[in-house]
């Protein structure tokens, strides 16, 4: 099994644990599967996640340097549960048990291990440095802070990060994670990171795990397999899942899933304020916009990064426009549906969660559906709390994470600082 870069199909093949360890291709395109394997009949979910993820990715690690190491990676990745909240064909899949309870977990801790693994047995060290303005930076703090080999930098912009974030990216004193507080910008951050990463006296030794990294977007595809499999079994027919986005990387997994076999009627894009994918849809001309703010904040995105994924899997405007339907709520809607869920059902939802379930409610009514519950509405008590009047109760990882002190070292805009 091969990957190659979006922009040269036909380019040179890089093996799964090759690619991850890459991150960009060479040509600065995204790494894909060249071809989409079928299933395993191997698969099962009779032996617990970890394996049910071992059946799915082994085709991907064919002839890999990590193929002998993979169930004891996807053992260690997929060590907490997810869960499907039914409601009579209208369900969700929770995807928030992880230690930073966001979908993200899965992907930073697969990619984690697998990193890991390749390092201890060539012995080299690696630092990852991450920019974050939220949930990516906790989640791969997280998952990297339990590998020996592999130290993470993680930098986030002075006042550009809510209380709750800040905490969960500056509780890692005593592990291999450094927070840095810059004195600037997301941009600023992320210039930082490129910079470092153009500085031969630093680049060989680092290595990124932003939402591109095809180590966590390949692990996305194991709960739709789940989720789907489980939904026909009980239901007797095939969902249409809705994904909320942003990067639209979740969805992309999600696409890979049904290409290779996933029992999924078709998927649904939701999104927030931020419309380029509707209107690539509409007017068949793509246009990168600058980010919106909204209440779902992990979605800001204007510029998806792995549309170029589905652009190489659907790659005619007709093809996309087949496969591709997306649709957006704007902030009121975010509001009205996450009141709403809860008045009517007693249900608590996060603001990512309710754009998915907007889209359901308006466009989907009488379908089977699964919506993608893609983060834990604790993470978003200022916005959620005052809409239902009650207080939501904290998970435990959360509640670990907000009560341990602070470590975190305050620096300018020069990325000499974060190796001083
Ligand atoms: C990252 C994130 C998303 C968006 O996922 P993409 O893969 O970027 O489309 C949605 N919801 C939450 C809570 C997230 O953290």
């Amino acid at each position: 099994m091969e990957f190659v870069s979006t922009r040269d199909r036909e380019g040179k093949g890089y093996s799964f644990t090759k690619a991850a360890l890459k991150g960009l291709a060479p040509d600065r395109g995204l790494f894909v599967p060249k071809s989409i394997p079928a299933l395993s009949s191997e698969y099962t979910q009779e032996k617990g996640l970890g394996y049910e993820a071992y059946t799915i990715l082994k085709p991907f690690f064919e002839s890999d340097e990590s193929e002998g190491d993979l169930l004891d990676i996807t053992r260690k990745a997929f060590s907490f549960p997810l869960s499907m909240h039914a409601d009579g064909g209208k369900d969700t899949l929770e995807l928030y048990y992880g230690p930073t309870c966001s979908f993200k977990d899965f992907g930073a801790r697969f990619l984690a291990f697998l990193l890991d693994s390749v390092l201890k047995k060539s012995g080299e060290k690696k630092t990852i440095l991450v920019a974050t303005s939220g949930d990516t930076g906790s989640a791969v703090a997280s998952a990297f802070s339990e590998c020996e080999n592999i130290s993470v930098k993680l930098l986030f912009p002075k006042d550009g990060v809510s209380e709750r974030q800040k905490k969960q990216l500056t509780c890692w004193k005593g592990t291999s994670v450094s927070s840095y507080e810059v004195d600037g910008t997301f941009d600023d951050c992320q210039k930082m990171v490129k910079d470092a990463f153009m500085d031969p006296e630093y680049s060989s030794s680092l290595s990124s795990a932003n939402s591109i990294n095809i180590g966590r977007l390949m692990a996305q595809m194991v709960y739709y397999f789940h989720a789907s499999f489980l939904y026909e079994a009980k239901y007797g027919e095939k969902p249409i899942v809705i994904v909320p986005s942003g990067n639209v990387g979740n969805v992309t997994a999600a696409y890979y899933a049904k290409e290779m076999g996933a029992p999924i009627r078709r998927l649904i894009i939701a999104t927030n304020a931020n419309r380029s994918v509707e209107d690539y849809i509409s007017s068949g001309k793509f246009t990168p916009r600058a980010s919106i703010r909204t209440l779902a904040n992990a979605m800001d995105v204007g510029n998806p990064s792995n549309l170029e994924r589905l652009f190489d899997l659907f790659p005619t405007y007709e093809v996309f426009k087949q496969n591709v339907k997306a649709y957006y709520a704007m902030d009121d809607k975010i509001e009205d549906t996450i009141r709403r869920v809860y008045d009517e059902k007693g249900y608590v939802i996060c603001p990512h969660t309710a754009c998915g379930e907007f889209v359901r409610r308006m466009w989907f009514r009488d379908e089977p559906t699964i919506v993608v519950s893609t983060a834990h509405p604790a993470k978003f008590d200022k916005i959620v709390e005052p809409l239902i009047g009650r207080k939501i109760a904290i998970p435990e990882s959360l509640y670990g994470m907000i009560k341990s002190d602070s470590d975190y070292k305050e620096i300018g805009k020069d990325y000499h600082e974060l190796f001083n």
